[in-house]
């Protein structure tokens, strides 16, 4: 495409991250025309920067695995972490469709394998799906080879700059001085993480907090609904994650905790429940006082590199401090020994059920903390933002009087999640790709049938 000109297609989707490619691929074995836009010159978006992690049940990799899940549980798992919200309906229709979007993902060539060394928590059972290397790049880079294969056009480096409405109906967007003319647009060009005054306005308590996602995620597709009298829901509800490690950045895994592990402040002293999971107790860090540090030992660190990649090569680089005792550990870590030794005697205690823990801790994964102890220094971060346009569970854009905007669809971050009105306590591992591809997978196939209505 180049400047100045018009092109016409069926099914125009805005971004090509996660949700744009699989809405793509499923508007295209629907029989429609689809073209993809996507701003950046290169694929990425947080879907490349994640782990891939997509929930999913029941399945082909969890019937070989002998898992016994259904849709109820997944349901239920959801609505336990998210509460009451403002996208109730999309959480039975994504855990209906999760099953048939693994399927459809592994029949357009992506390669995942169910993960069995760790849940996460929230999920009652094993239902994360991920590719081998446990990187979400590997997982964009799959969808891309499909859509190349399929000679869907994607045109990189080319940001839409709005919508067209002729009527009350959505009839194509803008790309600078081109205009693409389109029977559905699908607005696949995720939240508003980047974004600091909209961030500032919904999200005020992480505004401040280290963004770990895509430069590109600037909120456009809510910027333009509202434009146009859309709706929005659950802005105020994010995925953070409490454990970037200081050192290189890296994503320390939150299974660091699950087998054991606990996080103390700057005094040496525990500050809340760990097994609220990383997304909410990065809320729990944001109004604590850091630095911060995860406290674990050297049998987990050894499990954990062994089942996830990423973990070892953090470690490689120095992420994980090891210490041979409490006086060592806590002059490594610039902590009062005396504070920092009563914590770790304290979660010994609670671990083997001596005592109960004043933050109601009951999960202490492995047992109780050995030696040699080990830490790394981590900060809370904000991932993504889970607010959005207001849709319906076909994924079409709705109203503020819920009515849908005719030719308008939005799935992933442009829409609103499933994690919960507010803060990231309701953000449960993998709503973030369940929601993108899951809603991709949904607004390619309604968009394509409305073209055909
Ligand atoms: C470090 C990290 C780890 C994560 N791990 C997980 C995980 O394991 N599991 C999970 O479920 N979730 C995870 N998430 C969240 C998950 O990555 C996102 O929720 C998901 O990838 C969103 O997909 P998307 O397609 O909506 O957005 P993206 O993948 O960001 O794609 C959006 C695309 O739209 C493009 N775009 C933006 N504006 C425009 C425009 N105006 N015109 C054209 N294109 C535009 C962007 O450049 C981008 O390429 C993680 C997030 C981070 C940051």
């Amino acid at each position: 495409m180049s400047d100045g000109h018009s092109a016409s297609v069926d099914v125009l989707v805005i971004g090509a991250g996660g949700c744009g490619l699989t809405a793509a691929l499923a508007a295209q074995e629907a029989g429609v025309d689809v073209a993809i836009l996507e701003k950046a010159g290169s694929l990425g978006g947080n879907t490349a920067l994640s782990s891939g992690s997509i929930p999913a049940a029941p399945t082909r990799f969890q019937a070989c695995a002998g898992v016994e899940d259904s849709v109820a549980l997944f349901a239920g798992d959801l609505r336990a972490a998210a509460g009451s919200h403002d996208a109730d309906p999309l959480v039975d229709i994504l855990a209906e469709t999760s099953g048939a979007l693994i399927d459809f993902l592994v029949d357009c060539g992506v390669t995942l394998d169910l993960i069995t060394t760790y849940k996460h928590v929230g999920h009652t059972t094993c239902r994360l799906h991920a590719p081998p290397s446990r990187k979400g790049v590997d997982l964009l880079d799959d969808l891309a080879a499909a859509v190349r294969e399929r000679d869907i056009p994607l045109a990189l480096g080319h940001p839409a700059t709005g919508l067209i409405e002729v009527q009350g109906r959505i009839a194509g967007a803008l790309a600078g001085d081109d205009r693409i003319e389109a029977g559905a647009v699908i607005l696949a060009c995720n939240g508003f993480g980047a974004a600091s005054g909209l961030l500032a306005d919904y999200c005020p308590s992480v505004a401040e907090a280290t963004y770990a996602g895509s430069p590109d995620s600037t909120g456009d597709a809510i910027a333009w609904g509202r434009d146009i009298g859309a709706a929005t829901g659950n802005m105020a509800a994010y995925q953070g994650h409490a454990a970037l490690s200081v050192k290189n950045g890296a994503l320390m895994t939150w299974t660091l905790i699950e087998r054991g592990g606990f996080v103390v402040d700057r005094h040496g002293r525990r500050f809340g429940d760990e097994t609220l999971g990383y997304s909410g107790f990065a809320d729990l860090e944001l109004a604590a006082a850091g630095p911060f540090h995860i406290i674990y030992d050297a049998p987990i660190r050894d499990d954990v590199a062994a089942g996830q990649p990423q973990f070892a090569e953090a470690c490689a680089f120095g992420a994980a401090e090891t210490a041979s005792d409490i006086r060592q550990l806590a002059a490594r870590l610039d902590l009062p020994e005396d504070a920092l030794a009563a914590t770790v005697d304290d979660s010994r205690r609670a671990a083997r059920g001596n005592r109960c823990d004043r933050f109601g801790r009951t999960d202490w994964g492995h047992g109780p903390l050995g030696d040699p102890l080990c830490a790394t220094q981590i900060e809370p971060a904000l991932f993504h933002t889970q607010g959005g346009l207001k849709i319906d569970t076909s994924a079409r854009v709705l109203d503020t009087d819920d009515r849908p905007i005719p030719g308008l669809y939005a799935g992933g971050g442009a829409a609103m999640g499933i994690s919960g009105r507010s803060g990231g306590s309701g953000y449960m591992s993998g709503n973030g790709l369940l929601s993108a591809l899951g809603l991709g997978l949904i607004a390619g196939r309604a968009a394509a049938r409305e073209r055909y209505h």
